[in-house]
């Protein structure tokens, strides 16, 4: 397949890197690869492209050598990036702050704003600012966009995206609920509003982004009026390593009492708490299994990582009033049908009525997995985070 008219969308993380090649009309895929552990010798590299896998295992020193070893895999598998006539590269940027509320071409200004805001991620932007640099001096003729993680809720009411705090320090330091996820609660709102055969702005939603990371929001006629992720990815629900919700006062106490100093207590609430902390797994399947086998310290984690759940559909229930639709994302949402059960357990006097057999049956695609008479449709709907980047960056490229 010709990488002409393609997209290549590139999710930067710190180790590692994803990326996949697609034409951003019919979504079909020609590529897709991940290189792991870059900055070890021991990273890898994985490339799969019609039908064929390319493997690398060796010193990849940083973000540009990852790169070009994942052009390298093209070359080798036939389409010359360089040569073709791409319409863009996609970059997943998780925090736009209040400068970004649509996908951004890329150009020097741009690169500085999203430098700038690094202190409100340093785990993200920054090494999302590392894959943006080297694919301008590896693909300079391609456009670049950036697609933020933040832009969807950017117009979040006042009154959900404001923090009770001394509203001069709030201003100066640029704190305020931002949420994250944002490419994907918008991909599946409009997903699951095409499947029910409505426009978004007909219906109200709760979206349930439940993977590693995990995310809710409610959503009013297309748009978010609340979600759960704040200032950063750590707050709100429970998630694979990070806590979600705690009394910030639990920041403090530690400081003063542990010897924990502030990198400490980063470290533990964003990769040592959530699922892994309480029972020491954080794949889900794992804890299914642990939960199956009577380990006590799963069945807490799970108890936890439930009640936190259906606390937050609670109040977004209450939120939006009429609610039409449910959808769980993710791959703990597309995929773990007890989660869903638990979530959504004795709420058939809130119109939600589960069908156990729709509920545990696994089909591809967009389902319905409410009963015929629950006034609610619960819907599973996977993401396609990538598509979403690809078509919002292949429109903001032709509209120029
Ligand atoms: P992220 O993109 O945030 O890394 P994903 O959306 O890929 O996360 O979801 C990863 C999570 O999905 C893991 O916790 C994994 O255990 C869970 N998961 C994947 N498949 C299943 C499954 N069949 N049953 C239960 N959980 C699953």
């Amino acid at each position: 397949m010709s990488a002409d008219g393609a997209v290549l969308v590139l999710n930067s993380g710190s180790s590692s890197l994803k990326y996949q090649l697609l034409h951003p009309d019919s979504g079909d895929k020609i590529a897709v690869g991940m290189v792991d552990q870059i900055g070890s010798v021991g990273a890898s590299a994985e490339h799969q492209q019609a039908g064929r896998t390319w493997r690398h295992v060796g010193d990849l020193p940083d973000h540009h050598a990852a790169l070009t070893q994942a052009l390298a895999f093209f070359t080798d598998a036939g389409t010359h990036l360089a040569d073709s006539d791409m319409l863009a590269v996609g970059h997943r940027t998780v925090h736009g702050g209040q400068s970004f509320s649509a996908p951004t071409l890329v150009d020097d200004t741009v690169i500085g704003e999203i430098d700038r805001l690094a202190s409100l991620a340093p785990l993200h932007n920054p090494v999302n600012l590392m894959g943006i640099r080297a694919m301008r001096e590896l693909l300079p003729d391609v456009p670049a966009v950036c697609v933020f993680d933040t832009a969807f809720f950017h117009d979040l009411p006042a009154r959900a995206a404001t923090y009770a705090i001394d509203r001069s320090v709030a201003a100066t330091h640029h704190i305020r609920r931002y949420g994250f996820h944002g490419t994907s609660h918008e991909y599946v709102s409009g997903a699951a509003a095409d499947f029910l055969g409505v426009s978004t702005g007909q219906i109200n939603q709760i979206v349930l982004h439940l993977g590693n990371g995990a995310s809710a929001s409610a959503i009013r006629g297309g748009r978010p009026v609340d979600t759960t992720m704040g200032l950063t990815p750590l707050e709100g629900l429970v998630m694979g390593t990070r806590s979600g919700d705690i009394d910030p006062a639990i920041v403090m106490y530690l400081r003063r009492v542990s010897g924990m100093d502030i990198d400490d207590i980063d470290r533990m609430l964003n990769s040592a708490s959530g699922l892994k902390g309480l029972c020491g797994e954080n794949d889900f399947r794992a804890i299914t299994d642990l939960v199956e086998a009577g380990d006590p310290d799963a069945r807490l984690a799970y108890d936890v990582y439930i009640h936190r759940l259906r606390r937050y559909l609670g109040a977004y229930l209450i939120e939006l009033g009429r609610v039409d639709a449910i959808v769980f994302t993710a791959g703990v949402g597309e995929n773990a049908a007890a989660v869903r059960r638990d979530a959504l357990a004795d709420l058939q006097r809130f119109g939600i009525v589960l069908d156990d057999e729709r509920n545990t049956t696994r089909i591809p695609g967009a389902r319905r997995i409410s009963s015929d008479d629950s006034e609610v449709s619960v819907l599973v709907v996977p993401t396609n985070e990538e598509l979403a980047i690809a078509r919002q960056a292949a429109a903001l490229v032709r509209a120029g």
